[in-house]
């Protein structure tokens, strides 16, 4: 048996790992090198491809190939190790009748990070009282929360410097929502089955947030925030009254879109503070609103200080225009996130008169659950694509350099957050362990909304 023949009968054995919401892989003969990976089907072709290769070199090398230890029944345990891991991975527990108890320090932990009480977890066990429009509800706020968290941690990690954390959560971020999509419209037990899920996730990322049973340490100001943008009871009193802590001026910014808020709000009100820090007295905002799919700030910029009647100095005039260029980043920045989950990965423009950028799930999760609905697929297949010109940091750096060179304004978030959206876009390809995430051909990202040249 020579070496290629040799390790196409090797075993592999990959699993769902809930804790990384990733697949990892593991092979019987040989310890291959890229362990994990989204995409389940992806990282066993691509560990059968390096195993093959790397034992072929091997042997030329003159070192020793490992025999197959079950020639025979290698492809049926494998083909059986991935139907199973893909199963949990959608949250599809294959025996159906058992769902997992919450424990009570997941109990006590919901109720303080998410607020939430009995009803939400013996749901499973009540599901016939439930409407099939309501436990969709369910699904998509607790996935929205899940969402919220791990870009929480993923900020709160990018702010300590920890690059190699904050993208191991957001490939895990990724991995949820593509694991998502296996949901069926009208899969009743299988949306109580996620829920439940996502609600032991949620239990599980809060005390890494922080939020622990006995001593209760309260999150950061900024997860706080992103955390009661995610939470459907909380979204307008509790968040307008946490903006207006946060920054006095902010108040109307509470306004913004779910998505938004949650992906960029805390550091869109840091990046703010700072060009008014530098002298920008008396700024005000108008108006926040959402037009032709981006975020739109409005604020008194004109040449007549209305208060007093009196001319604004030059001085003054030239940071308004600083903090224009900053609120255009954000602006664009917006046209690439999903409206609703704050997720920059897979994001379209949706069709017809009201445009709005909306990610993959995010789609799936509207048309999931409606009854005589068409199937998510289609309506996806409807929304326009996004025009991917140049990546959206090098975009800035030509023209916005004037804002991204002042020497003052290092410590701005922006241009990390366009960096961090252009890897999004392109799935963390080239990041990570290393191996470079695929999808097919009709998902290319590109973008033509909102695309403002200055
Ligand atoms: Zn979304």
């Amino acid at each position: 048996m020579d070496a290629q023949e040799a390790a196409g009968l090797y075993t592999y054995r990959i699993r769902w790992s809930e804790p990384l919401l990733e697949y990892v892989i593991d092979c019987d003969e040989y310890t291959p090198h890229y362990v994990r990976h989204a995409d389940a089907e992806y990282l066993l072709d691509y560990t059968r491809n390096t195993v093959r290769e790397n034992t072929a070199r091997n042997h030329e090398d003159g070192l020793p190939i490992h025999r197959p230890e079950r020639p025979r029944q290698s492809a049926d345990i494998t083909r059986r190790c991935l139907e199973r891991a893909m199963m949990l991975a959608a949250g599809h527990e294959p025996d159906d009748s058992r769902t997992d108890e919450f424990r009570p320090w997941e109990r006590e932990v919901l109720g303080i990070a998410a607020g939430l009480g009995e009803e939400d977890w013996t749901m499973s066990r009540n599901m016939v009282e439930l409407s099939d429009a309501k436990l969709k509800t369910r699904l998509d706020d607790t996935f929205i929360m899940l969402h919220a968290m791990l870009i929480a941690e993923s900020a709160e990690a990018l702010a300590q410097g920890d690059m190699g954390q904050a993208e191991a959560l957001d490939r895990a971020r990724l991995a949820l929502g593509e694991s998502y999509l296996g949901i069926g419209p009208h899969d009743r037990r299988k949306m109580i089955a996620c829920t439940d899920r996502y609600l032991h996730l949620i239990a599980r990322r809060a005390l890494d947030l922080g939020f622990q049973p006995d001593v209760h340490i309260p999150p950061d100001e900024a997860t706080a925030m992103r955390l009661l943008a995610a939470d459907p009871r909380f979204r307008y009193a509790g968040l307008r009254r946490a903006t207006r802590r946060r920054r006095p001026w902010a108040g109307p910014l509470a306004d913004m879109p779910r998505g938004w808020m949650i992906r960029f709000g805390p550091e869109l009100m840091d990046d703010m503070q700072q060009v008014i820090d530098l002298g920008l007295r008396g700024f005000g905002i108008d108006q926040v609103k959402e037009k032709w799919g981006g975020l739109r700030v409005l604020f008194d910029d004109d040449p007549i200080d209305w208060t007093t009647g009196l001319e604004r100095p030059a001085r003054w005039m030239d940071l308004a225009g600083l903090m224009r260029e900053l609120l255009d980043l954000y602006e664009t920045l917006s046209t690439c996130t999903c409206i609703r989950c704050g997720s920059q990965y897979r994001v379209r423009a949706s069709a017809g008169r009201w445009i709005e950028p909306v990610c993959r799930r995010c789609a799936h999760a509207r048309a999931t659950g409606r009854r005589g609905a068409p199937p998510a697929k289609s309506e996806w297949k409807r929304m326009r694509p996004l025009d991917c010109g140049e990546p959206l940091a090098a975009w800035a750096d030509g023209n916005h350099a004037r804002l991204l060179g002042d020497g003052r304004l290092r410590g701005l978030h922006i241009r990390t957050l366009l960096e961090q959206c252009d890897r999004e876009q392109a799935g963390y390809a080239d990041t990570g362990n290393g191996t470079p995430q695929s999808h097919g051909p009709d998902e290319t990202q590109d973008r033509t909304i909102g695309r403002k040249e200055s």
